[in-house]
């Protein structure tokens, strides 16, 4: 048995996983928020407690090592050694990667350069690295994209019909996102059907706060909503998906705001937010239409009826369907977002069991025995994909 770390760095958070494998046992997890802050906030989980702490970490060096330093001191383990590897969540791969990879040097000065593509995350993703490589310098590490699994996608799918020269200057195209829970759900779908990937059309709906689709045919990804950043596709929590690209000069003149100022509204003040004035929690949404409040009603059918034309547009390009997924927060969770969805699917026969759809959290089949397609709810687990993906590229 190895202990194996899962690292999810962001600009200002860092999230962890340690995992036993190949028992695929989660040993302890936890996250710092507020990295940077005299208030930073610490959290663990550990044989079914949760410790909370508020302390000053001035970076994410600091960080790994209070991290490191509270697992030892826990005894969860011993020595730091134990620890046998780490793999990183790297949102963007870029061209680059396919697949996960060991992280050398090479490695990095790729991560590096897809900066441009995603200047929030990559940078941070780095310095999450370097951190660890710093107190671990012997242990190996490797990079997870959030991007390869989409990178199977044709040309005629990931291009856009914007000048030609966008995407060989500036390397413009669509690359997707969660990648990594798309996979996994998408593989654990075929083995609870107990049928080989090969033969299997699957459309995999993550939806969390961040929120898209994919389309799997064959155990590859053939297409996805999110494009060269995740404000493409589906509306989302604050995000506001596919919108006419001229709205960004009409409201800019009316409102007098400048492209960052939009983008950072479409960005973060859009989606559920942006149309309830409410929230960006389909928690809240649906209580709020529940109680009658027309725009948490609206903000959820504008998502629902994007969800579905995806999800047609998907059937069209995989000529039929055998299973549709739902995973992440939402997917997970909420009977009402799945029965609402899968209204609108009638037509390629989705016939959603009402009883089994008033599951939460677990894998379990939704559709009744007639349904054409069959549905089901598929808890992700990206750290688990990550650990698995350390060993493989570790041995
Ligand atoms: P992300 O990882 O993108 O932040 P999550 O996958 O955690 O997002 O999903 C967050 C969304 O899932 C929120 O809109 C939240 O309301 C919803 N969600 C989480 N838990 C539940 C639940 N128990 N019931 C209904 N919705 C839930």
């Amino acid at each position: 048995m190895e202990k194996i770390l899962a690292v999810n760095a962001g600009s200002s958070s860092l999230k962890f996983q340690l995992l036993l494998m190949p028992l695929e046992k989660v040993i302890t997890e936890g996250l710092i928020e507020k990295i940077g802050s005299e208030q930073a906030i610490y959290t663990i989980k550990y044989e079914g407690e949760k410790h909370k702490k508020i302390l000053p970490v001035c970076d994410h060096a600091k960080a790994v090592s209070i991290l490191l330093e509270d697992i030892i001191k826990r005894n969860i383990v011993s020595s730091l050694e134990e620890i046998k590897g780490i793999g990183h969540r790297i949102v963007q791969g870029g061209w680059y990667f396919q697949d996960s990879a060991l992280i050398d040097e090479d490695v990095l000065n790729k991560i590096e350069e897809l900066s441009t593509l995603a200047p929030l995350h990559n940078p941070a993703h780095i310095v999450g690295i370097k951190a660890f490589q710093a107190v671990l310098p012997n242990t190996k590490a490797v990079a997870v994209f959030d991007t390869s699994f989409h990178q199977t996608m044709k040309q005629d799918t990931f291009m856009y019909a914007t000048p030609y020269e966008w995407y060989t200057k500036h390397k413009i195209r669509k690359y997707g996102a969660h990648g990594t829970s798309h996979k996994y759900v998408s593989m654990l779908c075929a083995e609870v059907m107990g049928k080989k990937s090969e033969d299997l059309k699957i459309i995999t709906c993550h939806l969390g706060n961040g929120a898209s689709i994919a389309a799997v045919k064959g155990g590859v990804c053939i297409d996805t909503s999110m494009g060269l950043t995740p404000l493409e596709g589906i509306p989302m929590g604050t995000r506001s998906g596919n919108i006419d690209p001229a709205v960004i000069e009409f409201i800019s003149e009316k409102e007098n705001l400048g492209i960052q100022e939009i983008l950072s509204i479409l960005n973060h003040k859009s989606g559920y937010l942006g149309v309830s004035g409410v929230s960006n929690d389909s928690r809240e949404i649906e209580d709020g239409a529940l109680a009658g409040n027309e725009r948490c009603n609206l903000a959820l059918e504008i998502q629902f009826k994007r969800i579905a034309d995806y999800i047609g547009s998907y059937y069209v390009s995989m000529s039929g369907l055998d299973a549709l997924v739902f995973t992440a927060g939402i997917g997970e969770n909420s009977s009402y977002a799945r029965e609402k969805i899968c209204e609108r699917l009638s037509v390629l026969g989705v016939e959603l069991d009402e009883e089994a759809n008033k599951s939460r959290g677990e894998v379990k089949l939704i559709s009744k025995p007639e349904s054409k397609v069959k549905v089901y709810i598929i808890p992700t687990n990206e750290e688990l994909m990550i650990a698995r993906d350390v060993i493989r590229l570790t041995k």
